[in-house]
């Protein structure tokens, strides 16, 4: 009789330390799993991320420390802050290629900028919808620009190249009919010149630019381009030392070229002789 029950205490002691140990081993399985879950790159991470690449490689990290199923498995539709990120390094000429200084087709006194000195980084926020109106307004990326604002500002990047930074050129000739679309969508009409009157935009005489690092980075600045608040304006201080200096670097070597400033955007030079050209409505395909 005992040795019957001693018999069934230790089938019972046997179930209960098998059942005890899946339990171990069930808490190793989902302490393996959470974590991946935890590393899961939010959004906010990968804003602050500064190449794709590194994204790519944070990702697939994340994919070699997953050993059991059911884990976070990255997905290319992640929807990163392009304007952000850092774009990957790329090589920017300090000498123009031979060959640059090829034939220039000019109209009105119009020259696509990179045909003559092809060491400037291009940007044309317009040609895409990353600008204040969220909508295409160029058809074309190509830098127009007047052919002797070219020359000044082709003098002010060599300037700028002997400190290491190149130009890169936001916005330069536009079209007029292009300046009643913009006029039309702003919201404070005191950053847009009025149409009736033609902004030196539509000369080709004003130009919209930062800086950048070899790599293509761009230097910090008070704002964003195109930020209509009163951190472009020239006398806006409460911001670090380091983007003020990088704003008057900017002002000083264009004022040095040929150019003026405005006081309500960092980023904007006018040709000083701007008013010598006519208000111009040639479309970008001409070029
Ligand atoms: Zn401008």
């Amino acid at each position: 009789m005992i040795k019957k029950r001693f018999c069934l205490f230790l089938s019972i002691f046997i179930i209960f330390f098998i059942l005890f140990s899946y339990t171990l081993h069930t808490e190793e399985i989902s302490s393996s799993q959470t974590i991946p879950i935890t590393t899961k790159p939010s959004i906010s991470m990968l804003d602050t991320i500064s190449t794709p690449t590194i994204i790519i490689s944070a990702a697939n990290k994340t994919t070699t420390n997953t050993l059991t199923t059911n884990t976070y498995i990255p997905t290319t539709n992640i929807k990163i802050n392009n304007s952000r990120v850092s774009k990957t390094p790329i090589t920017i000429p300090q000498t123009p290629t031979p060959g640059a200084k090829g034939k220039v087709k000019e109209v009105k006194g119009l020259v696509e900028l990179l045909k003559l000195d092809n060491t400037f980084v291009i940007d044309i926020k317009y040609a895409t919808k990353d600008n204040f109106t969220k909508k295409v307004i160029y058809p074309s990326a190509k830098c127009i620009i007047n052919k002797n604002t070219a020359s000044k500002l082709i003098k002010a990047n060599n300037e700028f190249k002997k400190l290491g930074y190149t130009i890169k050129i936001f916005d330069a000739y536009r079209p007029h009919s292009a300046q009643k679309i913009l006029w039309d969508a702003a919201l404070d009409k005191s950053f847009v010149a009025d149409p009736k009157k033609g902004s030196n935009h539509n000369r080709g005489a004003a130009v919209d630019l930062t800086l950048v690092d070899k790599s293509g980075k761009e230097l910090p600045m008070p704002s964003n381009y195109d930020e209509f608040t009163k951190r472009a304006r020239l006398d806006y201080k409460d911001c670090s030392k380091e983007q003020i200096n990088n704003r008057e670097l900017l002002g000083r070597i264009m004022v040095k070229c040929g150019f003026k400033r405005i006081r309500s955007e960092w980023w904007h030079f006018d040709d000083s002789n701007a008013k010598k050209f006519p208000v111009l409505d040639i479309p970008f395909d001409k070029f």
